[in-house]
């Protein structure tokens, strides 16, 4: 059986533009290529999630515009459930755009759109694919009350699940881009993965490498998140558990870009969960896909498939 995975987030096209170096200010500069990529932390991580084998429902909203439509059929392409992804009329599909120079470095300029209508009445009417699903599944470019909206959802119906002796529905987030988060609401999250920059903030310690990760995943824990996943880029990751911690190496490839590393890592990751991997082996998982995707160009084209996943695991 697949498991259900529900994500809340956001859906963007990026337009892409590989470039020698980044421009100055004032500066124009003739770039290599250009690329139309579908993207959005969101829908990358629910493609990475179905790719993995998941069934992935995305709650989501996209502008009424070429975008939009685009975008929705690229969801549908990878299988995945669109009933809840609104058409939000006079309004553009997000948009960014990226930067990518020669050395694999990456700048983004986003233009949020749709993402910022996406309300908690969107989650209300999705509410028991919420309850149907093993995971929620949440980041941050999507109005932060929204969220907290979806992630209360799913604690209540699992409050409701549980009396039924059923299983609840686990909350994993990646507050990317990163923002502060009141105890409050990392209490309700079972797993927090975050990068260097978004575990700096959210812990105020300055993360850099293994054991400031550490010491951040330990204050993040104290402050009440569940499993901790700081994500290092090449130096791998640092793993909180409820009764263990240890860092995990990353797979060494070579980089051509690393748009949406974060978000197959997080998708995959969340797959796993979802089966019941343990927690080393769900991680491991989520590496090799992640260090495929830093192999291609693009978010959306690089995420790998399952197999691929699997044969670099061997
Ligand atoms: P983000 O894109 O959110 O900043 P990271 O850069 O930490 O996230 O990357 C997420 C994961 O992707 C890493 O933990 C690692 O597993 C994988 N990854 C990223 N960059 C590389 C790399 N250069 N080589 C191998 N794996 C990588």
């Amino acid at each position: 059986m697949k498991p259900h995975i529900a994500v809340v987030g956001s859906i963007n096209m990026d337009l892409v533009f590989q470039t020698p170096r980044m421009p100055l200010p004032g500066e124009t500069l003739m770039g290599h290529r250009f690329h139309l990529v579908h993207g959005g932390k969101g829908a990358n991580q629910a493609v990475a999630a179905a790719r993995m084998g998941a069934s992935v429902s995305m709650i989501a909203c996209v502008g009424d515009d070429a975008n939009g439509h685009s975008c929705f059929q690229a969801l549908q392409a990878d299988a995945i459930d669109t009933a809840h992804v609104r058409v939000v009329p006079d309004c553009a599909t997000g948009v960014a755009g990226i930067l990518l120079d020669d050395a694999g470095q990456n700048s983004i300029v986003l233009a949020t759109g749709a993402n910022a209508r996406l309300v908690e009445s969107d989650i209300d009417a999705a509410r028991s694919t919420i309850a149907q699903a093993k995971l929620l599944l949440c980041q941050l470019e999507t109005p932060l009350s929204t969220v907290l909206h979806a992630i209360q959802s799913a604690k209540q119906v699992s409050a409701a699940a549980q009396e039924a002796g059923q299983e609840p529905v686990k909350v994993v987030l990646n507050p990317a881009p990163a923002q502060k988060l009141d105890a409050q609401v990392l209490k309700q999250v079972d797993y927090l993965v975050v990068n260097e920059t978004e575990a700096s903030l959210l812990s105020d310690v300055s993360v850099t490498d293994l054991p400031s990760a550490q010491a951040a995943a330990t204050v993040l824990q104290q402050l009440g998140a569940g499993v901790v996943i700081v994500t290092l880029g090449a130096m791998g990751i640092w793993v909180a558990d409820a009764d263990q911690a240890y860092s995990l190496p990353a797979f060494q490839v070579k980089v051509v870009d690393t748009t949406a590393a974060g978000d197959t890592f997080v998708g995959s990751l969340a797959v796993a969960i979802a089966e019941g991997m343990d927690l080393r082996a769900a991680c491991m998982f989520a590496q090799s896909a992640a260090a495929l995707a830093v192999t291609q160009l693009g978010a959306q084209t690089s995420i790998p498939y399952r197999g691929a996943v699997e044969r670099q695991l061997q």
